[in-house]
């Protein structure tokens, strides 16, 4: 797919105006005002600590080799841990292919990757660590390499930044949408997969296209003629005449296409999941997350940067995640409005991304406002 996405991400603080108060106010103050000042400035600081003591994760290099994830399309790119600029590594090339086929690298000719981490990969990882909502650093960090290995879905990130926005869904190119209430679907009768039941395949993206249904005014209906479906969906091996050829056992896990496009392919290398108790291997894939993520696709979204959020480009082996997000479903809703039927504060109960996100958010704000009050109360000491 080459479609270039609308990307809004999120702005930095706004303007703080109350920086620019009068310093004739301060003669106001009294001591006892400036002691609560800065008590209530300690306080906001404690306030902004996070809330969660801090844990220790599993090493993520590791986990992915344990995991038996050793044949996968970028496992060999673990030996660019710790490389910055001016690195040359063999085989660095091929890191930047895999930039340049996400939509990081597009000012370089493919024809003239080198080895060397110069100015254009630099560039390239920081625009991929402000995506994927990683610590931006500028190099290829432990948690930037561990996020590049993880399979994902192969739709470009690629995307156009809108500042002075705080959402993170993004759309395709011009926001196309589909135009008519209801769609159908339908799955290749040659195109897949014969260890798991069809009827169980069904079962799985019926709730997947539910879960959409269930938030913007859009009803999906099954038929069994492929041909003349709005949605054709299918399992595919390698090079399957699309220019977005699969690559075998994880990497790309699946892709699918803008409106009014409807087509939705699924790596048939993958080992697909609708049951991880009954699906032992260390490499499936669960089917309905990623079935629910490219209905995503399919209706008009983008990749979002929020980690929780069902749009959110990377899916690790044996995770489900098929939960639509307050991301997802603002994203969704902008472009169709909202189902009549949908209740918000039933997800706000459960989205609990949305607690992290306005936790971060009220802590960051509570920082600044801690800093403006010491700022403020400061001179006041010294009257
Ligand atoms: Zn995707
Ligand atoms: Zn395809």
């Amino acid at each position: 797919m080459t479609q270039k996405f609308l990307c809004p991400n999120k702005a930095g603080p706004k303007g703080l105006k109350s920086q620019n108060n009068e310093p004739t106010m301060f003669q106001f103050f009294s001591y006892n005002t400036t002691f609560a000042l800065l008590s209530l400035s300690s306080f906001s600081l404690l306030l902004s600590l996070p809330c969660f003591p801090a844990k220790s994760l599993p090493d993520p290099l590791t986990e992915l080799t344990a995991a038996g994830w050793n044949g996968s399309a970028w496992h060999d790119f673990a030996q660019f841990v710790d490389t910055g600029k001016g690195s040359r590594v063999s085989g660095m090339s091929e890191l930047k292919k895999y930039f340049h086929r996400f939509g990081y690298l597009n000012l370089v000719p493919e024809t003239n990757f080198t080895d060397t981490f110069d100015d254009h990969l630099e560039l390239a990882v920081v625009a991929y660590q402000k995506k994927l909502g990683l610590a931006v650093t500028g190099k290829l960090d432990y948690d930037t390499v561990a996020q590049i290995m993880a399979p994902r879905c192969g739709v470009s990130d690629a995307s156009h930044e809108l500042i002075h926005t705080t959402r993170h869904y993004a759309y395709f190119y011009g926001e196309p949408r589909w135009a008519r209430s209801t769609l159908t679907y339908a799955f290749s009768p040659e195109s897949t997969i014969g260890y798991i039941p069809q009827s169980e395949i069904h079962a799985v993206f019926e709730r997947a296209f539910l879960r959409w249904s269930a938030v913007i005014p859009i009803n999906f209906t099954s038929v069994d003629d492929y041909q003349t479906a709005d949605i054709k969906i299918g399992f595919y091996h390698g090079d399957h005449g699309d220019g977005e050829p699969f690559d075998g056992v994880l990497g790309i896990l699946a892709h699918a296409f803008s409106p009014e496009n409807g087509r939705f392919h699924l790596d048939g290398s993958e080992t697909w999941a609708v049951d991880f108790g009954s699906e032992k291997s260390k490499v499936a894939v669960d089917l309905e997350s990623v079935a629910t993520h490219e209905i995503g696709h399919v209706l008009g979204l983008a990749h979002s940067s929020v980690k929780e959020a069902v749009m959110y480009p990377i899916l690790r082996p044996r995770t489900k995640k098929v939960d639509l997000k307050i991301d997802d479903v603002e994203g969704v809703q902008a472009l169709y409005g909202s189902n009549p039927n949908f209740n918000f504060s039933s997800l706000l109960e459960s989205d609990t991304s949305l607690g992290c996100a306005v936790g971060s958010e009220m802590r960051s704000s509570l920082w600044v406002t801690s800093l403006v009050m010491i700022v403020l109360t400061l001179p006041l000491c010294f009257l």
